[in-house]
């Protein structure tokens, strides 16, 4: 309180002496217009309390310094005080005489005299009267204290709403600090102080620093039982996480244990070699010590899938019956006779070696008095060189190794190594490896789920290798009979039998092979087809099979055989038959759609509607068959898809001699075509030809077909004879094709692939090939139908090849005098002697072509 202020009040005093009742409240202050509920039980309080109301209705409400005194005098009480009006009056219950009132705040006043102190104390006082306020200020202060009020009642939640909003209705300060101070104010020597305060501005701003304080401390408060309720919920969160966490392992523990005992018995079941059971044993023994959520776990669960998945012990009863499979084998495959008895004598060997096998046995089991000695002949090991089956695409060499199967009622399984190039592949990467597997070799003998199925290696031909290591070494290991029972891929580390699996390997070029594996192997070749037996294998196996496939009975497309045979040469070429299988599930296609349109439609092909099946033809028809050209000579190549037709164009012009070669040829063409150059200047007086002829001419060879690389030594004489007759304008009779290499002194060399090379030229319709006369021996390999149609005349120099087929100066072949087709029965092969004679020398021996990337000529 303000010096000064204690100086007014006592001008302010006023003559109301009358003598009140005084009652004094236990730590409570009253302020004036506030309103109080109390329980009056002491009993000269009460008396009090009745007398007041008997008399004005107003007593005075003071304060006592100390709760604890029982009947406080003059000295106990705080000297200013209220003068109160009781607002209601009731007992506190029935049988109490304690009462309870409210009573309202009416000023503040100073207690002057006790009048009595019994029955109770009555006093003599004075109102104080507040300082005025001055308005700007008091409004100021006013707005600042209502909102911190607001803040306060926000954070501490103490203040009703009601509260809330009657003290935001007040305007008057004094009365503001009054309310506020007994909303905020608990202690009661604290509410004396502010009752004290008669300067209402003085008040209100002790007020406000106080509710600053208090909101600092509330806002404080608030933010630890925040951070407190963060903590405690984030201990419970990861309480209740780790929890569930602890019940999921739980609950996977025990699924991994019951697992880890049906693996147990499933190895048990499994009738696994002993080895590889203890093995896989040791294996689920650290599956079972492994925490849960290893990431180990998953890979070793694989492993034992697949020690579980493979075939160790099972196996299929062979039926070692060879009519039976040539039953089969003829049923599938039309022709083939040589690849048929070859098949069939390998079956027959293995039933020998079986039986022998099984005697000694026997006898050992004699011997010894060991009843278990004699195995069953399927287990035992028979060592043979393996089936290789060697051909252009599309001749049945897959569907060979199927019915092989087929005929020794073996399950079949193939995997392709065209493109192999990594060892890995073979033999499997090892677990180590991020998502590591076994090789093909074991995930197809999986597939075959027995240990001796019929596996085939197709395109062992096209395996490669690179840094990653050799795959042929691998397949070595898989192939040769003296290692394949202990075959070790590098994911399963266990040793794995192949001995009882019955390998064939498919290739288009047997010179391709890797050589190591080429010496493992018994090769048959299968040549192309005939036009006759395209048309046949057609008619028996494609055209029935394809129905089938399509739902499609026999007598709902009929494809006669004039059809067959144009289908067979305007819209393939070929040397297999899988173009034309193709073509005719295309008609199969057609025809059933047809038939589904008109359910009772029945499709017989002619020449003339097969275009609506197959569309526009591909091909010409005896593309060969034109008149006699100048520089134009047809030879003959031999590539991994068969033999082909190889037209060779010369053109001469005024130049300066240089000699221009294209038609994506290799080098060893360029050498040729060099060759044969050189051969014909060596030879120009003979020729008849100027001696200085290429330095005033440019010679242009080309090989159309530019789309095929050529490369290969056979196609000498060709070249020469094109380069020759464009030279002396003679015209080559078109009925003819040749092949064989030439040296610089004009003889012919041997060249290879002569069968594949004959049917590509029959195919084409020409009957009269010019071959090297050491080729004579080979003509055995073609088969008897091709070569009974054929002319082949056997040459050694380069001079019989101009004489046979170089015709005179503006003779033209239109039809070809000599050159009948189809020719009725000649005695095979026929071999047309020429009156050149051979020169003194004898040629070098014929040996295969080399290997090379590209198609050979
Ligand atoms: P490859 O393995 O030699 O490339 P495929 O075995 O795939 O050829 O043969 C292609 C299709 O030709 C198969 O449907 C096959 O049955 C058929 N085929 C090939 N040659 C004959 C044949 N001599 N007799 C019957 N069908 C054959």
């Amino acid at each position: 309180m303000a010096p000064g202020n204690e100086h007014r009040d006592i001008i302010q005093q006023s003559a109301e002496a009358q003598p009140t009742p005084l009652v004094l409240l236990k730590d409570a202050v009253i302020f004036p217009r506030m309103r109080m509920n109390i329980n009056i039980g002491r009993e000269r309080s009460l008396v009090a309390v009745k007398d007041a109301r008997a008399g004005s209705g107003q007593f005075i409400a003071g304060s006592q310094r100390q709760s604890s005194v029982e009947n406080p005098g003059p000295e106990d009480a705080f000297p200013i005080a209220t003068l109160v009006e009781i607002q209601s009056f009731e007992p506190r219950d029935e049988n109490s005489t304690a009462i309870q009132i409210v009573i309202e705040g009416v000023k503040r006043v100073r207690l002057l005299d006790w009048v009595q102190q019994e029955p109770y104390p009555t006093v003599t006082w004075e109102a104080l009267t507040e300082e005025e306020v001055p308005a700007t200020p008091g409004k100021a202060l006013a707005r600042q204290a209502q909102s911190l009020f607001d803040r306060f009642a926000t954070l501490s939640r103490r203040i009703g709403t009601e509260e809330l909003e009657s003290v935001r209705e007040i305007t008057d300060v004094s009365h503001l600090a009054d309310a506020i101070a007994s909303h905020i104010v608990t202690e009661c020597e604290l509410q004396q102080e502010y009752l004290s305060m008669l300067n209402p501005l003085d008040r209100l701003e002790k007020l406000c620093v106080s509710l600053g304080n208090e909101i600092e401390i509330l806002e404080l408060e608030n933010k630890i039982r925040q951070r407190v309720r963060q903590q405690v919920d984030k201990n419970q969160r990861e309480y209740y996480l780790k929890e569930q966490l602890r019940a999921i392992q739980e609950e996977l523990g025990s699924d991994q244990a019951s697992e880890v005992r049906e693996l147990r018995e499933k190895m048990e079941q499994k009738n696994l070699p002993p080895e590889i059971l203890a093995r896989a044993n040791k294996e689920i023994d650290r599956l079972e010590r492994m925490p849960a959520h290893s990431a180990e776990v998953g890979v070793l669960r694989n492993y034992l899938d697949w020690i579980l998945a493979l075939p160790w012990q099972e196996v299929t009863e062979d039926r070692l019956d060879m009519a039976h499979a040539q039953e089969v084998l003829d049923a599938d495959h039309y022709g083939l006779e040589k690849v048929k008895e070859r098949i069939v004598e390998f079956l027959a060997v293995r039933q020998l070696r079986i039986q022998q096998e099984q005697r000694r046995h026997q006898t050992a089991a004699h011997g010894h008095g060991d009843e278990n000695a004699a195995t069953n002949g399927n287990h035992t090991n028979h060592k043979g060189p393996i089936l290789c089956l060697i051909g252009p695409p599309g001749v049945g060499k897959t569907s060979l190794g199927r019915s092989v199967a087929q005929a020794l009622d073996r399950k079949f399984v193939r995997i392709s190594l065209g493109g192999v190039h990594d060892e890995a592949e073979i033999r499997g990467h090892r677990r180590t490896y991020v998502s590591a597997l076994p090789g093909r070799i074991i995930q197809a003998m999986k597939t075959a789920g027995v240990r001796n199925p019929v596996f085939l290696l197709d395109e062992i031909d096209k395996l490669t290798s690179d840094y990653r290591g050799d795959p042929s070494a691998a397949l070595l290991e898989v192939l040769d009979p003296e290692q394949n029972s202990t075959f070790t891929d590098h994911y399963m580390e266990l040793p794995y039998d192949l001995s009882e699996v019955f390998f064939i390997c498919t290739g288009n070029n047997r010179y391709q092979i890797p050589r190591a594996l080429a010496d493992r192997m018994d090769v048959v070749e299968i040549p192309g087809y005939t036009e006759e037996e395209k048309i046949e294998i057609a008619r028996a196996h494609l055209l029935p099979k394809v129905l089938g496939e399509h739902g499609l009975g026999k007598s709902q497309v009929q494809i006669p055989v004039n059809v067959m045979r144009f289908i067979v040469n305007r819209y393939t070429r070929e040397a297999g038959v899988r173009n034309l299988e193709r073509q005719l599930a295309t008609i199969c296609r057609k025809a059933a759609l047809r038939i589904v349109q008109k359910p009772n439609a029945r499709i017989r092909l002619s020449e003339r509607n097969v275009e609506q099946y197959l569309g526009v033809t591909r091909y010409s028809p005896d593309k060969a068959l034109e008149y006699g050209q100048v520089g134009v000579a047809t030879g003959l190549a031999w590539t991994s898809n068969g033999g082909a037709l190889l037209p060779v164009e010369v053109v001469t012009m005024p130049g300066k001699g240089h000699l221009m070669v294209t038609g994506q040829l290799g080098d060893v063409m360029q050498e040729s075509a060099r060759a044969g150059l050189s051969y014909i200047r060596s030879r120009a007086p003979e020729l008849n030809l100027p001696e200085s002829f290429p330095d005033d001419l440019d010679i242009h060879i080309h090989l159309p077909e530019g789309a095929i690389p050529k490369d290969g030594p056979s196609a000498g004489i060709t070249m020469a004879l094109a380069i020759i007759s464009a030279l002396t304008r003679k015209p080559i009779r078109s009925d003819l094709a040749m092949t064989g290499e030439i040296t610089l002194r004009g003889r012919v060399l041997a060249i290879g692939g002569l069968k594949e090379k004959t049917l590509a030229a029959h195919r084409v319709g020409i009957r009269h090939l010019i071959i090297p006369e050491d080729n004579v021996k080979d003509l055995a390999e073609i088969p008897v139908r091709i070569r009974e149609e054929m002319k082949f005349t056997p040459v050694a120099t380069m001079d019989q090849v101009l004489k046979l087929a170089l015709m005179p100066h503006k003779q033209v072949d239109r039809k070809g005098p000599d050159t009948k087709v189809a020719q009725k029965s000649p005695p095979p092969p026929v071999l047309v002697p020429t009156e050149v004679a051979v020169e003194g020398e004898m040629p070098p021996p014929a040996g295969p072509e080399p290997a090379s990337e590209t198609p050979a000529i």
